[in-house]
């Protein structure tokens, strides 16, 4: 079966090939509903992550406004490459600069579901919980200690080769930060 997010996470790659796809385009892709499309569209689109236009979707390369810009935890702007975004339950959803705030974020949320992030090789949006993290390694770009997150573990070994660094899944991660905080009161 494929679930929701699977198929989220398939319709941004797919506008990612192609810019943008109409509604019609993405039901017979999909072998889905208008109903589940418009449903999975509407997510992604209050996740700032596609634009609704007339018949069709487009990916937003752009945040349109500088408020939804700036990471919920330390107000950094966020950049693309790097952002994470942690989705509760009831669709409330707080975007970070880098999945080390985005893990801090997602750790205090009680009903954290869905959380998203960047494949920092490619730019792809992937699921948090799935993605492979390298810890501390020595391309400080955003928050310290460094955090990416990778859609693969192949990516992420071919980045700790040149960066050094652990792999780690999302719950080491999670006890990595947690565990730094209490080292540096
Ligand atoms: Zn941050
Ligand atoms: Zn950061």
């Amino acid at each position: 079966m494929t679930t929701s997010i699977d198929r989220e996470k398939k319709i941004l790659e797919h506008l990612q090939k192609q810019g943008s796809a109409s509604i019609q385009e993405l039901v017979e892709v999909f072998n889905v509903s208008n109903m589940t499309i418009h449903r999975e569209l509407n997510k992604l689109a209050e996740a700032g992550l596609i634009q609704k236009k007339h018949g069709g979707v487009a990916l937003v390369t752009q945040s349109p406004t500088a408020g939804i810009n700036q990471c919920s935890m330390c107000n950094k702007t966020i950049s693309e490459r790097t952002v994470f975004i942690v989705r509760a339950a009831n669709g409330e959803q707080k975007r970070a600069c880098c999945a080390h705030c985005g893990l801090m974020i997602h750790s205090q949320t009680q009903d954290a579901a869905q959380s998203l992030t960047a494949d920092y090789l490619h730019g792809h949006i992937i699921s948090a919980t799935q993605a492979i993290y390298v810890l501390g390694s020595d391309l400080n770009i955003c928050c310290v200690p460094s955090l990416l997150s990778f859609g693969s573990k192949q990516d992420a070994e071919k980045f700790q080769k040149g960066f050094s660094g652990t792999l780690a899944n999302m719950e080491e991660a999670i006890h990595y930060l947690h565990g730094m905080m209490h080292a540096h009161p």
